[in-house]
C-alpha cells in the first residue's frame, strides 16, 4: 500500500506569504518522491494560492461540516471543499471535538469515535476513507504528554483493522491507518515498520520544512 504523510498546519502561520514560503520549500524537498503521498492540510483560507504552487502536494482542510449548504455561518461543507477541488479533510480531530482527556489504549473511546465516525459510510466508498489514530495523550501541544510507542500504535491499529473488517467485510484491505502524535524524524521510521500503519500526520514538525521533508523521505525508503 502507498503510504501517506499528512501535515496538519493547525491555525499556522500568520501569514499567506510565510504560508507560500513553507510550501514552496517543501515542495523543493520532495523532488524525487515517488512512492509517498504527500498531503497539507492548511488554513483553509490559503488553500486555494498554495495549490497553484505544486501538483505533486495535495491539498486538504482541516475540518467540514456535515450540512451541503445554508444558513450555517462560519462552516465549510464537505461539498464545498469537494467542489472547490480538495480532496482530503481531516474530520473529527481532537482540537475540534474539544476532548481535552483520554486514557492511554482507551479502546471503547476508539471504537465509539470509529463507529460514530462511519456511520453512513457504504462498501464502496471505504477505501477512500483514512482512518488516523491519534492519542491526545500524546500531541506535542498536550500539557504532560507523553510519548505513544510504536507498540502502542500496533495494537490500536489491529484493534480498528478488526472494527473496520467487521463492518465492511474484504473491502478494507485497501484501507489506510495512520498515526498521529508528536511524529518527528526521530520516531517515524519506527511507527512507519513497527507500529502497523500506512502513513503518517505530523502537527508541529509539518510547520519545519526540513523536518516535514525528512519524514517523507523516511516514508519514501521503507
Ligand atoms: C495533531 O494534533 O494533529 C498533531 C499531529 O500534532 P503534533 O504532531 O504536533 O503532536
Amino acid at each position: 500500500m502507498k503510504k501517506i504523510i499528512i501535515g496538519n498546519w493547525k491555525m499556522n502561520p500568520l501569514t499567506l506569504k510565510d504560508a507560500g514560503k513553507l510550501f514552496s520549500s517543501v515542495t523543493k524537498g520532495i523532488y524525487g518522491i515517488k512512492k509517498t503521498d504527500v498531503v497539507i492540510c492548511p488554513p483553509v483560507l490559503y488553500i486555494e494560492r498554495l495549490k497553484k504552487l505544486s501538483k505533486k502536494i495535495s491539498l486538504g482542510a482541516q475540518d467540514a461540516f456535515w450540512g451541503e449548504v445554508g444558513p450555517f455561518t462560519g462552516q465549510i461543507s464537505a461539498h464545498m471543499l469537494y467542489n472547490a477541488g480538495i480532496r482530503y479533510v481531516i474530520l473529527g480531530h481532537s482540537e475540534r471535538r474539544e476532548l481535552s482527556e483520554t486514557s492511554h489504549g482507551d479502546f471503547n473511546l476508539v471504537k465509539n469515535q470509529l463507529e460514530e465516525c462511519l456511520n453512513g459510510v457504504s462498501k464502496n466508498s471505504i477505501s477512500k476513507v483514512i482512518v488516523m489514530y491519534e492519542p491526545v495523550w500524546a500531541i506535542s501541544s498536550t500539557a504532560n504528554r507523553r510519548d505513544a510507542t510504536s507498540g502502542d500504535c500496533r495494537e490500536m491499529a489491529i484493534f480498528i483493522r478488526k472494527i473496520l473488517s467487521d463492518k465492511f467485510g474484504g473491502e478494507v484491505a485497501n484501507v489506510r491507518i495512520i498515526y498521529g502524535g508528536s511524529v518527528s524524524g526521530k520516531n517515524a521510521e519506527d511507527f512507519l515498520k513497527n507500529g502497523g500503519v500506512d502513513g503518517l500526520l505530523p502537527g508541529r514538525a509539518s510547520l519545519d520544512a526540513k523536518k516535514f521533508v525528512e519524514i517523507i523521505k523516511i516514508a519514501e525508503k521503507i
